[in-house]
C-alpha cells in the first residue's frame, strides 16, 4: 500500500547501484526455493550470457518485481516448474534492454482477464481470493515500478496450461567482464584449443558491444582490437593481419558492407595478402540478411546478442585449420 501511494504522488525514486543480474536472479530463487520445493515443483533459472552483466539499476525494486512473478507462479501451480529466465533483447543507446521473464506449468489466465490483472485490487476472478488469498496489489506495483524503470510488462497465458509473465528494462551497463562464467556444458579447455591466441579485429560502434565481444573473444583464448567504424577497420587491417575480423554492418561515416566491398576490392588487387575471414555482425535476424551480407563480401554472419556458444562455433568454423 505504501509503494502504491508513494508510486501514485510521484514520490518513488529509485535507488541506482551496481548490480550483478546474475546473482541478483540467484538469491531470488534461492529465496523462493524452498517454497517450490515444498510443493514438489522444480524452481529453474537461466540467466543467457547476454544478460550476464553487471548493471546500474534498483536491484531491490528488481528483486522485487521477480519475487512478486515468482511467488505467484508457485502460488499457482500445482504440478510441474517454474522457470526463470533473464535475457537481452537489443541496445538502446549505450543501454541494454534486459527482459526478465517467469513461467509456469499452472492454472492459466483467461484471456479477458489478463490485462486488467496490472490494475490495483484485481485478481483473475472471485474464487482466487477465497482459495489461494492475496490483495491483487502485488501485480499493479510491478507494473508501476517496470514504468518509472522505462520498461514494459505483460503476460502470455493459456488457461490450463501455464502463464509466462515478463518485463524488459533498459539498464545501463557497467561490465560484463567478471560476470563471464564457461558455460557448463563445455569444457573450455578443449573447445576453446583451436582458436587460442587468434587475433581478432572487432568492428563495433556500440560500446556495450564491444564489451561484450571482446570478453566473449577472450574467454574464446583469443586477442582482439576494435574499431568503431568502416574507416578504423580498414586502417587497422591496412597494418596488421587479423587472423579474422567480426564486422558490424550497421556502423556511422563507413558502415560493415561497405568495407568489406573495399577490403574485397584491395585483396584482389594485392594491397592486401591473402583472404581473410569476415564475420557479420547484424542487430536483428531478417530474412534475406544473410545474403545481403555474403553478397557484399562477408564469410558468415551472426545475429546479434551474441550468444557464447554461437561465437565459438564460428571462431572454430574460420580458425581451426
Ligand atoms: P495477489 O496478491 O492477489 O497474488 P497479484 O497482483 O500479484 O495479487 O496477482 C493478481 C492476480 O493475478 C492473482 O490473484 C491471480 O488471480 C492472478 N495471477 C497472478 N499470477 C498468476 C499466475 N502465475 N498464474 C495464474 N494466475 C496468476
Amino acid at each position: 500500500m505504501l509503494d502504491l501511494s508513494k508510486i501514485e504522488t510521484g514520490k518513488l525514486e529509485l535507488d541506482l547501484q551496481e548490480c550483478s543480474i546474475e546473482s541478483l536472479v540467484q538469491e531470488v530463487v534461492e529465496a523462493l526455493g524452498p517454497g517450490a520445493a515444498q510443493k514438489n515443483l522444480s524452481l529453474i533459472a537461466h540467466v543467457d550470457s547476454t544478460a550476464n552483466v553487471t548493471a546500474r539499476c534498483d536491484g531491490n525494486r528488481l528483486r522485487q518485481i521477480l519475487v512478486n512473478f515468482i511467488g505467484n507462479a508457485i502460488k499457482f501451480t500445482a504440478t510441474g516448474s517454474v522457470s526463470v529466465r533473464a535475457e537481452s533483447v537489443r541496445h538502446e543507446g549505450q543501454r541494454l534492454r534486459l527482459r526478465f521473464s517467469v513461467s509456469d506449468t499452472g492454472i492459466g489466465i483467461p484471456a479477458d482477464r489478463q490485462d486488467r490483472l496490472f490494475c490495483p485490487f484485481t485478481q483473475a476472478d472471485c474464487s482466487t481470493a477465497r482459495n489461494y488469498g492475496g490483495s491483487g496489489l502485488g501485480l499493479s506495483i510491478c507494473k508501476q515500478l517496470v514504468e518509472l524503470m522505462q520498461g514494459e510488462i505483460g503476460i502470455h497465458s493459456q488457461i490450463g496450461h501455464g502463464s509466462t509473465f515478463w518485463f524488459e528494462v533498459p539498464l545501463e551497463i557497467v561490465n560484463v567482464a567478471a560476470s563471464l562464467t564457461p558455460p557448463l556444458s563445455e569444457s573450455p579447455a578443449r573447445s576453446a584449443k583451436p582458436i587460442v591466441s587468434s587475433h581478432v579485429l572487432v568492428a563495433e560502434d556500440n560500446r556495450i558491444n564491444q564489451m561484450f565481444v571482446t570478453e566473449l573473444l577472450k574467454y574464446c583464448g583469443c586477442t582482439c582490437e576494435v574499431a568503431s567504424n568502416g574507416d578504423e577497420a580498414l586502417a587497422a587491417i591496412q597494418r596488421h593481419d587479423y587472423d579474422l575480423v567480426l564486422m558490424d554492418c550497421q556502423m556511422p561515416d563507413m558502415d560493415g558492407f561497405t568495407a568489406v566491398r573495399e577490403i574485397r576490392r584491395r585483396e584482389a588487387n594485392g594491397q592486401l595478402i591473402g583472404h581473410r575471414p569476415i564475420i557479420a555482425l547484424t542487430a536483428h535476424a531478417l530474412a534475406g540478411d544473410r545474403e545481403h551480407c555474403l553478397a557484399a563480401g562477408m564469410d558468415d554472419y551472426l545475429a546479434k546478442p551474441l550468444e557464447a556458444s554461437q561465437l565459438r562455433a564460428m571462431l572454430t568454423k574460420f580458425l581451426s585449420n
